[in-house]
């Protein structure tokens, strides 16, 4: 109920209107292929953090290219590309609606 309370008191509302926007699905692999042919950047980093002895790699998971007003993304995965835009993609998916 807290948090109901708290997104009251936050409500929004936020329209953008995207009119020519390309999604494609594809596997990690075709994605950071594609990623290192466009930016000319390796898709996985080594990142050395700013202090103690802790690093970590990036992968490049997802991206939109400005260019070509295409976002590229690995197929049902929500985090990286939002549920919504899948049906925005690809209409209705499950199976009982
Ligand atoms: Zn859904």
């Amino acid at each position: 109920m807290n948090l109901f309370a708290c997104a009251q008191q936050n409500r929004y509302k936020e329209t953008h209107e995207i009119s020519q926007l390309k999604v494609v699905f594809l596997d990690n692999q075709s994605l950071q292929e594609i990623w290192e042919s466009k930016t000319g950047k390796p898709s996985t980093q080594f990142q050395p953090w700013l202090r103690g002895d802790l690093a970590a790699v990036k992968t490049v998971r997802g991206f939109y290219d400005f260019s070509t007003e295409t976002l590229y993304c690995p197929k049902w995965n929500y985090e990286v590309c939002g549920h919504e835009l899948h049906h925005a993609a690809l209409g209705h998916f499950h199976p009982n609606n």
